[in-house]
């Protein structure tokens, strides 16, 4: 069955609940397609790591990067390979996995290579599931969390960009470079932070 025809049904699997007998239950006056597109477009909101992205204090790109990654909405080759439109699915960076998004963004040992340095750097663990849901429930203060998430919007967008660089050009950049220019991005941000506590004054001192 094509993606296409599996999203058709899945709306249309969806729209049901929105049904008792043959009784649209959102509006009296019946189903129009105004109401129907509010009521689905609401309950796509409704997932808790939106916030965590929009609200977040990444910089724009990497927020929507973010988005895109949890939507399932990047062009991976193993997407490419199932639509005749690459040559393989493999993951260009590593050469080792099948290119999925959870290959590249949590996989492959070129993200983790990354991830491991930049939590290393901001003296966290490593996450071992999805880093933008995982740093999201972490009981830290709200500016070690909102810092941390950028972070990981961070790796993931230096890690896509150098993906991208492997498919277009054929080179596969040291991790070091992206670390690098990772951390130079978040000091960055860092010296407008406004900070309260002390916990936060001195776990900043010791990463700047
Ligand atoms: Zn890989």
């Amino acid at each position: 069955m094509s993606w296409n025809w599996k999203t058709i049904c899945k709306i249309r699997d969806d729209f049901k609940s929105g049904y008792a007998a043959s009784t649209w239950l959102v509006e009296k006056k019946g189903y129009t397609v105004c109401s129907g597109y509010d009521w689905i477009r609401y309950k796509e909101q409704k997932v808790g790591w939106v916030k965590l992205i929009w609200k977040s204090w990444a910089m724009p790109k990497h927020k929507f990067m973010s988005w895109l990654i949890l939507r399932n909405a990047l062009n991976v080759k193993a997407k490419l390979y199932k639509h005749g439109i690459c040559q393989d699915d493999l993951c260009c960076l590593c050469s080792a996995g099948q290119e999925t998004i959870e290959h590249v963004f949590q996989t492959c040992q070129y993200v983790s290579m990354v991830l491991s340095v930049v939590c290393d750097w901001l003296c966290i663990p490593k996450p071992i599931v999805n880093g933008i849901i995982w740093v999201g429930r972490r009981k830290w203060s709200p500016l070690k969390r909102s810092i941390c998430l950028a972070a990981v919007m961070a790796v993931y967008y230096a890690v896509w960009h150098q993906r991208n660089k492997a498919r277009l050009e054929g080179i596969v950049l040291r991790p070091s470079i992206a670390i690098q220019q990772i951390q130079q991005c978040l000091k960055l941000r860092m010296i407008s932070c406004k900070i309260v506590a002390s916990v936060d004054a001195n776990w900043l001192a010791s990463i700047m």
